[in-house]
């Protein structure tokens, strides 16, 4: 038997390809143009409430005006709301009514990092440590002996919030979690990575200088109080009424000889969030109404006041469905939700949690996931046939580059994303995003391709599916 015919296996066979081969040339300048306002705004958002601030002021610009329950919104109108500032939640008014459905691209702006305890501040040989819980999944060995900085806010009892960022300056000190010199490490190396290094021994140093006015105990800490106090105004009990985490201290770059990756701390999810935002703040008049969402908490559940799980984000869609007489279960019945989250990226070094036929590799496109979960797909929202195929449509109308993605082998593990909690509004909703390396490092690595297919991906959500 001989080989068929090229003209006959072509259309058959799927066809996977590097998406260098089938980029245009404008896409090509596009993308690193999209990149660079990209790494620009991950230096200055580390926390879900700095991406929110910064991404109330890119909106403002492009005309977006906070949501009022008063007002008459027509078609092409760009409004926004804040979820307790640590979500956002932003719309342009389409052609049709609210009960046609909306079309939403929903990502995530919290990411891994460590969190002040409410009582931190504590002083052991001669130092001065924050004593810190994890937020998120981490691997602990990670956070270890790298620069922290403190970013955050502290409300005060007279009703005052301050903003803390230590750290993000030329100039600025830095933090660190110490770790143990190889010289006398010989026990800790011999305990499994994940006890290696414990939760309660993530603690920052950040002072050694006794206060000589002093002859008490925790002279060092008195230093520290000290200084806050005289930045800030605040005292150890204000702790308790304070959001502080210490994110890494590292630079947003591109990554490689050839620049075509990016390197960052929190691409996961503030690279679909980016993609999410950005389509909107471009968009102009869409037929149906587009939303983006950008949510807090999803790293430990989509809970709280500002998860996605929260009726905040119902009662955003619902002012907009009350505008035009429109019913929010009726909308939500007729909506398609893109649950906009990063995925595995295979990784040669570590290939054998890949089953390779259906794992998402860099500069192949934006993943899409039909399915997240965890043994036999608990937990997942799985997407019907249907669904997958209107999001193809989409996709293929608008030259978007796509590979499918299935997070690891079966039982090797798996995750979960916000699509759940949409998919359970009754709303239509699909995983979709960035493969990313190193996802929940320290320090992640994207391809610039995918993080420019994932915002054209977005662009074709918003236009329609
Ligand atoms: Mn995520
Ligand atoms: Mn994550």
């Amino acid at each position: 038997m001989s080989k068929k015919n090229e003209s006959v296996r072509r259309p058959l066979l799927m066809q996977k390809k590097n998406g260098y081969d089938l980029l245009s040339k404008k896409d090509l300048e596009g993308m690193d143009e999209y990149c660079s306002e990209y790494l620009c705004l991950m230096n200055r958002a580390k926390t879900e409430r700095e991406f929110v601030r910064e991404s109330v002021n890119l909106a403002e610009t492009a005309g977006f005006k906070p949501l009022s329950r008063c007002a008459k919104l027509k078609p092409g109108d760009k409004v926004y709301k804040s979820i307790r500032d640590k979500g956002l939640c932003l719309a342009v008014i389409g052609k049709e009514p609210l009960e046609r459905g909306v079309n939403i691209v929903a990502a995530h702006i919290d990411s891994p990092r460590l969190d002040l305890k409410p009582n931190p501040l504590s002083e052991e040989g001669g130092m001065a440590y924050f004593k810190t819980h994890y937020y998120g999944g981490i691997k602990k060995y990670q956070w270890v002996a790298i620069p922290l900085e403190l970013r955050g806010v502290v409300a005060l009892k007279s009703g005052q919030v301050i903003d803390v960022c230590v750290g993000a300056e030329p100039g600025d000190p830095v933090f660190t979690i110490t770790d143990l010199l190889p010289h006398l490490g010989a026990d800790q190396m011999k305990k499994n990575m994940a006890e290696g290094v414990t939760g309660e021994a993530l603690r920052a140093l950040l002072g050694s200088r006794p206060d000589l006015e002093d002859e008490g105990e925790n002279r060092i800490k008195l230093t520290v109080l000290g200084i806050l106090n005289e930045k800030y105004g605040i005292e150890e009990e204000d702790f308790l009424s304070a959001e502080l985490s210490l994110v890494p201290g590292f630079r947003a770059s591109e990554l490689g000889f050839d620049r075509s990756m990016l390197a960052a701390y929190g691409h996961d999810d503030r690279v679909c969030s980016f993609a999410g935002l950005k389509a909107m703040l471009e968009l102009d008049v869409p037929e149906k109404t587009a939303v983006c969402i950008l949510a807090d908490k999803e790293e430990i559940g989509s809970c709280g006041v500002s998860g996605t799980q929260s009726q905040a984000y119902d009662t955003f869609i619902e002012d907009l469905c009350e505008q035009d007489g429109s019913k929010l279960r009726v909308c939500y019945e007729n909506s398609f939700c893109l649950s906009c989250d990063v995925t595995n990226a295979h990784d040669p070094l570590y290939a054998d949690v890949d089953e390779i036929q259906n794992a998402t590799e860099i500069n192949y496109g934006v993943g899409i996931c039909k399915y997240t979960g965890a043994r036999g797909k608990s937990g997942a929202s799985d997407a019907s046939a249907e669904v997958m195929g209107r999001l193809r449509a989409a996709f293929a109308r608008d030259g978007i580059l796509w590979q499918s993605s299935d997070m690891g082998k079966v039982d090797k593990g798996g995750g979960g994303t916000v699509a759940v909690y949409f998919a359970n509004r009754n709303i239509d909703t699909v995983d979709a995003g960035v493969p990313v390396l190193s996802m929940h490092a320290p320090y992640e690595v994207v391809s610039k391709l995918d993080t420019f297919m994932t915002y054209k991906a977005a662009k074709a959500i918003y236009r329609g599916v």
